[in-house]
């Protein structure tokens, strides 16, 4: 008899950097609908190998215990047997770089259940949309755009995107495809440690949000005409918390209703 929990199998693992990568997963099962912006649970035994860049962590995992951590999903939400993440290595940490040694067919864990509050259908038809993410925080809006672009032709829509170099800006392609596609939708990728060459924005993304960039686009910073997303890395969270909340704006929570979403990783 079978005692293995693991219930998925890798179809697909693209490496943009050695230490960030997608990761395609086929479920034994479909799982139920889920809402753009949710995350569900990753997880492997710890007898499974580390990869060959990671570091030795001071704590140590039984082999026969499972690894779980959550993850934002990146994929469609009415793709419910095949999903989609987009994930960093932490060298040091007992999953990821469990996850980075994986191989197209390697089998693993998925929770069942898909969590979370921060969805992004939750914006009112005529409200715009601004989706700030570091990192992989990106995730969750991949989905949104994959699940809902089409729908919202009258709502212009705005990501900012920050990373430290160019080759960290996972989706750039598709995300440029879809800005030249879709007239209501605009991508600033945001550099940290840009090339001499690069014409984008520079700096931390909250530099930019009063400088009449989304003006230009016709989005205004007001929480009756404009949700905000954010997602990733606390400081960011922080910092952009403050300069919204200064203008009014309120955290959406399960009990009250607010224009600012947040998910911290
Ligand atoms: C709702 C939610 C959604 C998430 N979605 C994603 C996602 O889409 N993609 C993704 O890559 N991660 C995501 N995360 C983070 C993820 O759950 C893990 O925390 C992360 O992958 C590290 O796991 P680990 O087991 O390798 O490291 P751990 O063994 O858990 O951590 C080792 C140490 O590294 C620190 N650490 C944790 N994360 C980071 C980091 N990113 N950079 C530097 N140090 C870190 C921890 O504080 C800890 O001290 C999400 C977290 C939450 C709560």
């Amino acid at each position: 008899m079978e005692t293995s929990p693991y219930n998925a199998t890798v179809v697909g693992k693209i490496l943009i950097t050695p230490d960030l990568m997608v990761l395609r997963v086929k479920t034994d099962e479909p799982r139920n609908e889920f809402q753009a912006g949710q995350f569900t649970n990753i997880g492997l035994m710890g007898c499974e190998l580390r990869s060959q860049n990671s570091v030795i962590p001071m704590e140590s995992v039984q082999d026969d215990f499972l690894i779980q951590r959550s993850y934002s999903i990146s994929s469609a939400n009415h793709e419910t047997q095949h999903f989609e993440f987009y994930i960093s290595q932490v060298k040091s940490g007992q999953l990821t770089p469990r996850l980075f040694n994986l191989v197209q067919g390697s089998r693993m864990w998925l929770d069942t259940k898909i969590f979370g509050i921060f969805q992004l259908n939750q914006t009112p038809k005529d409200c715009n949309i601004v989706m700030i993410a570091t990192g992989t925080g990106l995730a969750p809006y991949i989905s949104f755009l994959r699940s809902h672009m089409r729908e919202n032709d009258n709502t212009k829509m705005a990501i900012f995107h920050g990373a430290a170099y160019p080759w960290d800006l996972g989706y750039l392609s598709e995300l440029q495809f879809i800005q030249n596609t879709f007239p209501n939708f605009s991508y600033f990728p945001t550099l940290l440690k840009p090339d001499p060459g690069w014409t984008g924005l520079t700096g931390y993304i909250e530099q930019h949000l009063d400088s009449g960039i989304l003006e230009e686009k016709g989005i205004i910073v007001d929480p009756e005409k404009t949700h905000f997303y954010l997602c990733g890395n606390p400081k960011m969270v922080t910092s952009v918390c403050a300069f919204l909340e200064k203008r009014n704006y309120t955290k959406h929570t399960k009990k009250k209703l607010g224009a600012l979403h947040v998910e911290e990783y």
